[in-house]
């Protein structure tokens, strides 16, 4: 069989083209699915619960026609009673950690500024009505995603929070995911999964209440599916397949570095085909090291993940050589990763070259593993470049700030000749005359 050769991308010699594939990664796949995703959409609008489970029958291999959508209490009951406790303790330990970030985004409760005197305004925060957090299982179960989302719209206050997340085949739902679930308090689960999943919150079918905004991670007809139905729900930000950048230079230079580094780089690449893992280095050296010791640890990894890692070192995956550390940084910024690992000799300095990354790790202890599970930061980030606008999921995305204005006679006549004379200007009599004729008050 012939063996896996790492590819290796010398930055300067590569055609516009060439970067653009690489800076583009799994975005070209999202579009290309977008017509089917949005006949999925239309069809769950028309038929609701009954075209829910056809596809889920079709794309999940999952029939329960005894079963509701809904999952149940007892369900609920029955995954936390038979958890395996080691499981429950580490998912206990993550969902700590996740908690204490998170707590420290909480906005208070009213915030007021006195602008000039008797001129106060300031914000208020108050939580999202109804909120839908997308848990994938395409590829594996995902608990760590429930927690990371789930977490901080309770700390919101979002008074309905909806969770779909795939079924297996028999209908269940990942035990997990259920006993985080319930240990953060919410207790609507549907059995959903896919763009079909997206389409029912979107519009609410008779088994699933429709939301406002619909936040989580997810293969790439989620992806479609949320950007499609953007002008019906708010879809939060572009949370779509795995990318990780690990920026490396000559002070890695070890066997163990070596290793360190290779082992770091399959973590992202493993969550599906169209994941981009990258090393960004400018040391020759270093890049034909990690190019040689690769093979054997993909070779080494279980089945259908090793599969995963062929396809995204012959696909969206490899190392890319920039000719000094400015261009390194500046091919990651193009870049945006979602996870950015740092192992230079001095992490705190080169992270002052990076702009755009989801997440940026530094130095050799804080592997993307470490902080996809229990560091406590958000692992739900932008990926396909939208890290240049987008930020982690945190609290925020779960409030909106309400402007709150308050005015005394003082302000209010300290401010109303100015306003008179702008909306004069702008042509607007309405807004003027409310000042110039209003009655005192
Ligand atoms: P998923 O739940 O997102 O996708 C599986 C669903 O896709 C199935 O339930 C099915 O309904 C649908 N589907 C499958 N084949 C289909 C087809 N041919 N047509 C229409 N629909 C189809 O789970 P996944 O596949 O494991 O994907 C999870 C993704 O989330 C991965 O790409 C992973 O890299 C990504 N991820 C991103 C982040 C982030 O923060 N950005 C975090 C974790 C995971």
């Amino acid at each position: 069989m012939k063996s896996l050769s790492i590819p290796v991308f010398t930055w300067n010699t590569l055609s516009q083209e060439e970067k653009s594939t690489l800076l583009t990664r799994s975005e070209e796949d999202i579009r290309e699915v977008q017509d089917s995703v949005r006949s999925i959409i239309e069809d769950v609008k028309q038929r609701g619960d009954e075209a829910i489970r056809e596809y889920t029958a079709r794309f999940d291999k999952a029939e329960f026609p005894h079963k509701p959508l809904q999952v149940t209490e007892d369900e609920i009951d029955e995954a936390v009673r038979t958890l395996d406790p080691k499981i429950a303790r580490a998912l206990d330990y993550a969902m700590e950690n996740v908690t204490r970030f998170h707590q420290a985004q909480v906005p208070a409760a009213m915030d007021m500024h006195q602008i000039r005197p008797g001129i106060w305004a300031g914000e208020r925060a108050t939580p999202i009505d109804s909120v839908g957090l997308y848990i994938p299982r395409g590829r594996g179960s995902f608990p760590s995603m429930l927690y990371m989302l789930a977490i901080p719209a309770k700390l919101a206050g979002v008074p309905n929070i909806s969770i779909v997340t795939p079924p297996g085949p028999d209908g269940t739902v990942d035990p997990a995911c259920l006993y985080a679930a319930r240990s953060i308090g919410v207790s609507t689960v549907y059995r959903v999964g896919g763009a079909q999943a997206i389409a029912a919150l979107a519009f609410g079918t008779p088994s699933i209440r429709p939301c406002l905004k619909v936040l989580g991670p997810g293969s790439m007809y989620v992806t479609a599916a949320k950007r499609l139905l953007s002008g019906t729900i708010d879809p939060g930000l572009p949370a779509g397949p795995s990318e990780s950048i690990l920026w490396a230079d000559a002070s890695q230079n070890t066997q163990d570095d070596i290793t360190r580094i290779c082992l770091d780089l399959l973590i992202e690449a493993e969550h599906g085909a169209d994941s981009s893992a990258l090393l960004v280095t400018d040391d020759q050296t270093l890049a034909r090291r990690v190019a040689e010791t690769l093979p054997a640890l993909i070779e080494n990894t279980p089945e259908p993940r090793r599969e995963f890692l062929k396809k995204v070192f012959s696909g969206y995956g490899g190392i890319i050589l920039g000719q000094n550390e400015a261009q390194a940084a500046d091919i990651i910024n193009q870049f945006a990763p979602e996870h950015l690992s740092i192992q230079t000799r001095e992490p705190v300095d080169s992270v002052a070259l990076i702009k755009n990354a989801g997440e940026i790790l530094l130095g050799p202890f804080a592997p993307f593993s470490a902080a996809n599970y229990a560091i406590g930061a958000n692992a739900v980030l932008p990926t396909g470049g939208y890290a240049k606008t987008w930020s982690a999921v945190s609290v925020r995305d779960f409030i909106k700030y309400n402007s709150i204005i308050q005015m005394t006679r003082r302000g209010y006549q300290d401010l109303r000749d100015h306003v008179i004379t702008l909306a004069d200007y702008e042509g607007f009599p309405s807004h003027s005359r409310a000042l110039k004729d209003r009655p005192e008050a």
